[in-house]
């Protein structure tokens, strides 16, 4: 009994639509009761933790997600104990000690195929020539205080319309929308911060120009196929890591202190840590944490201290953001440095 026998169950008809995580399906969601594609289904899919579960389930309208105990749990009131039983799946003991949970452990981000990153990295190389032939968009990157070389390094672009693609073109498995047509692929209009591996952007996220207050998308878009990983800049073999929210501020350090850490973006992520970034910061020496001081921030921050022993957090001296103390005409790589003395004098004085 796993989560796509519960679906057909429940009288849905599920249909095969991918071939990730041992086969991936959809079907009408019955938390919405509506829609026809809308409930995605991978009934071999194991949980975060490594468990199996009888397979995972989450709708792209209403956000519902789980394993198919949730599901037995959430759509029919069943218990735990139940729920196992008509799973057939053993149950848990439950451990009575406060032994720490263990941490899931990370696993390794899919490559996206050798298409995507060649279609990918034509259009990073594309939005790079129209952010350097676009003086207005510069000197916008100028006031946030990236200078031209910054630009250069990175290759960070502008993308002057959205453009919507056939997915196949980048080697993107078709997807069917709820209306009935097919998805495209969005390259959004605004500011281009690509991440490369091996000379080949793996990852590319749009700061969209065009976004409004209560906009129905985010400002922040990942274009899709992206790999699922932090994104890594810098110089990784030096002895410090910043982890930070915003890949633009990460290209900020680095180009302020680049020769004290290297940066780990979170990307407004609430992803799982991967295993490559997982790794590498295992084998750093000092990790400083500097989330956003806001909510997110602060959640962001509950769960990495628990990840790493070397991990310390730290926060800009003032506003929201080491970009906004920056642009507000803080200095990045005296703040940073002070504050690596700082943490290890009081390292020497235990
Ligand atoms: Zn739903």
């Amino acid at each position: 009994m796993d989560m796509k026998d519960l679906i057909e169950e429940a009288s849905y008809i599920s249909k095969r639509k991918a071939a990730t995580h041992g086969g991936e399906y959809c079907s009408p969601c019955p938390f919405c009761k509506d829609g026809d594609d809308r409930f995605l289904i991978w009934p071999l899919r194991h949980n975060n933790n490594g468990d199996y579960q009888g397979g995972r389930y989450s709708c792209r309208v209403c956000g519902k997600y789980g394993d198919a105990i949730t599901f037995l749990r959430e759509l029919h009131g069943l218990g735990y104990l139940e729920a196992c039983t008509r799973l057939r799946l053993e149950p848990k003991q439950r451990s009575t000690s406060m032994r720490p949970r263990l941490a899931p452990k990370p696993r390794a981000a899919e490559e996206p195929s050798a298409l995507w990153k060649e279609k990918a990295t034509v259009f990073v190389n594309w939005c790079y020539t129209q952010l350097v032939n676009d003086p207005q968009t510069m000197s916008h990157l100028e006031e946030r205080k990236i200078t031209q070389e910054t630009v250069a390094r990175f290759k960070l672009g502008y993308n002057p319309q959205s453009f919507f693609r056939d997915r196949s073109g980048w080697g993107l498995a078709r997807e069917i929308k709820d209306d009935g047509k097919e998805r495209k692929l969005w390259l959004p209009a605004g500011i281009v911060i690509p991440t490369f591996e091996g000379g080949q952007a793996v990852k590319v996220k749009v700061r969209r120009s065009d976004w409004k207050e209560g906009d129905q998308w985010p400002k922040y878009i990942e274009i899709s196929g992206s790999k699922q990983a932090l994104s890594i800049y810098g110089d990784t073999s030096l002895s410090g890591a910043l982890v930070i929210e915003s890949e633009l501020d990460a290209l900020l350090v680095l180009q302020e202190a680049g020769d004290l850490v290297y940066c780990v973006a979170l990307g407004g992520s609430t992803k799982p840590i991967d295993f490559q970034a997982d790794q590498l910061l295992r084998k750093t020496q000092l990790i400083l944490f500097l989330p956003d001081f806001d909510k997110a921030g602060a959640i962001a921050w509950s769960k990495w201290e628990n990840m790493f022993p070397n991990i310390q957090r730290i926060l800009s001296p003032y506003e929201k953001s080491a970009g906004d103390y920056f642009q507000a005409g803080g200095d990045l790589r005296i703040w940073l440095e002070a504050s690596i003395k700082e943490i290890k004098r009081k390292a020497k004085g235990h």
